[in-house]
C-alpha cells in the first residue's frame, strides 16, 4: 500500500525518547509514571476530572459495562451506525441492544429516534452514542433525554479525540466518555484506550475493575470480579508523546480534509459538519452519487490506495439479528453510498490526485 486509510504517524523522535525513558527507569510494566502522566495530561487537556488508561477503547467500554453491573435482561440503547466495539462489551455481558439510526445532518445518533427508543424501552440502563468519524454526537440533547429517565449516557468518542462540541471536548457532559489509542486512530499508543469521567466514584470503580477487582489492602482480597485492563507503561509512553502532539494531528487532519475537498468531483459529497462543533477529521468520508463504493475500494486498492466502505449498520449484522431497532433508513443509505478515503497525516498530494483520477474512471 502506498497510502493506508489511517496509519500511525510518529512525531520525530518524541515517541522513541519517552519509550527510552520508560526503559531506563525499568518501568516496563505494569503501570508506571508514563501511565500516570498520560492519565493526568489527558484529563487536563480534555477537561474531565479524571482519566483511566486502558489496554484498548473496547476495554474502557467493558469496564463501564461492568461498573454498571450490566447483565441478562438489561437493555442498552446504542448508535446503529458505528463500529461493533461500541456495543459488543454490553451485549457480551448479556444486555439486549436497541439500535438507533443516524441523523442525516450529523451521521451520529438521531436524537428524535433516541427519544422514541427511551419511551419504548423504559428499562434501558444506558445509552451509548458514537461520535462518528470524528464528529461529536449531540451530547447536550442526549444528556437531557437520559437525565429525565435516569439512564447513563456513555459517549463512544473512540474516533473523536480532539473534536469539540459547543467549545467543549468530545464527550464532556456524558457520564463517561471513551477514546481509543489504537494504531488507526488520530493519537495512538500502539494499542490502548482512555476512559474519561467527572464522577470520582466511577473512576475509582473502573480502576479497581481494571486491576482484577483487587481491594486496596496488602494481601490479595477480592469482593468482586474484575479483569486485567490497565495500559502498560511502555505503550503509555508512546501514547503520551502522541497525545502531546494532538494539536499537530488536528492541524494535519484538517489539511488532509481540505485537500480532499479541493480535489473531489461534484458527485462525491463530504460528510456534513454539524453546526454545533469542530470535528477532528479523523477520516475524510464522502458519499458517492452514481458510483459503487465497493468498486471504488477495489479500484483504489489496485493502485495501492486504501479506502473502505462505511461501518455496516449494527442492525444488519448477523450477530445482532432480531435485536430491536429504530430505523429511518439513513444508516443503510450511507452504508450503500459511503466511502472512507485514505486520511493519514502524511498523505501526499500525488496520492490524492491519483485517487481522484481512479474515482473519475470508475
Ligand atoms: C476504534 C473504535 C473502538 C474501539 O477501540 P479499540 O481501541 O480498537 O478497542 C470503539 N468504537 C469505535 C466507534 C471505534 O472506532
Amino acid at each position: 500500500m502506498k497510502a493506508f486509510l489511517s496509519p500511525p504517524y510518529l512525531n520525530g523522535d518524541d515517541e522513541r525518547d519517552l519509550v527510552a525513558q520508560a526503559f531506563a527507569s525499568n518501568y516496563i510494566a505494569p503501570c508506571g509514571p508514563m501511565v500516570d502522566a498520560l492519565e493526568r495530561e489527558a484529563a487536563a487537556r480534555l477537561g474531565f476530572a479524571g482519566a483511566l488508561a486502558t489496554v484498548s477503547g473496547t476495554m474502557a467500554l467493558e469496564l463501564l459495562a461492568r461498573a454498571l453491573g450490566i447483565g441478562p435482561g438489561d437493555e442498552v440503547i446504542a448508535s446503529d451506525l458505528t463500529f461493533i466495539a461500541s456495543v459488543a462489551p454490553f451485549v457480551d455481558r448479556g444486555a439486549t441492544p436497541v439500535f438507533v439510526d443516524a441523523d442525516p445532518a450529523t451521521w451520529c445518533m438521531d436524537v428524535g429516534l433516541a427519544a422514541r427508543a427511551l419511551e419504548a424501552h423504559p428499562r434501558a440502563r444506558a445509552l451509548v452514542a458514537t461520535d462518528l468519524y470524528g464528529q461529536c454526537c449531540d451530547v447536550d440533547a442526549l444528556a437531557a433525554l437520559c437525565r429525565d429517565r435516569g439512564v447513563r449516557l456513555i459517549v463512544d468518542a473512540a474516533e473523536s479525540l480532539g473534536a469539540t462540541y459547543r467549545g467543549r471536548p468530545a464527550g464532556k457532559g456524558a457520564w463517561a466518555a471513551v477514546h481509543s489509542l489504537n494504531g488507526n486512530k488520530i493519537v495512538t499508543a500502539g494499542g490502548g484506550g482512555l476512559l474519561l469521567t467527572d464522577d470520582p466514584d466511577l473512576l475509582a470503580r473502573c480502576r479497581k475493575l481494571a486491576g482484577q477487582g483487587r481491594e486496596p489492602v496488602p494481601w490479595y482480597e477480592h469482593r468482586t470480579l474484575g479483569t486485567h485492563g490497565r495500559l502498560g507503561n511502555v505503550p503509555a509512553a508512546i501514547g503520551l508523546a502522541q497525545f502531546r502532539h494532538l494539536d499537530d494531528a488536528l492541524r494535519d487532519k484538517a489539511r488532509v480534509w481540505a485537500d480532499w475537498l479541493a480535489r473531489l468531483p461534484g458527485w462525491a459529497t463530504p460528510m456534513p459538519t454539524a453546526p454545533y462543533g469542530v470535528p477532528n477529521r479523523w477520516l475524510t468520508v464522502v458519499t458517492l452519487e452514481g458510483r459503487d463504493p465497493l468498486r471504488a475500494v477495489a479500484a483504489l486498492a489496485a493502485r495501492g490506495l486504501e479506502a473502505r466502505p462505511l461501518w455496516k449498520p449494527m442492525h444488519l449484522q448477523p450477530v445482532f439479528q432480531g435485536a430491536p431497532a429504530l430505523l429511518s433508513g439513513v444508516g443503510e443509505a450511507l452504508f450503500a453510498r459511503g466511502l472512507c478515503l485514505p486520511s493519514g497525516r502524511g498523505l501526499d498530494p500525488v496520492s490524492m490526485e491519483e485517487a481522484v483520477s481512479v474515482l473519475e474512471h470508475l
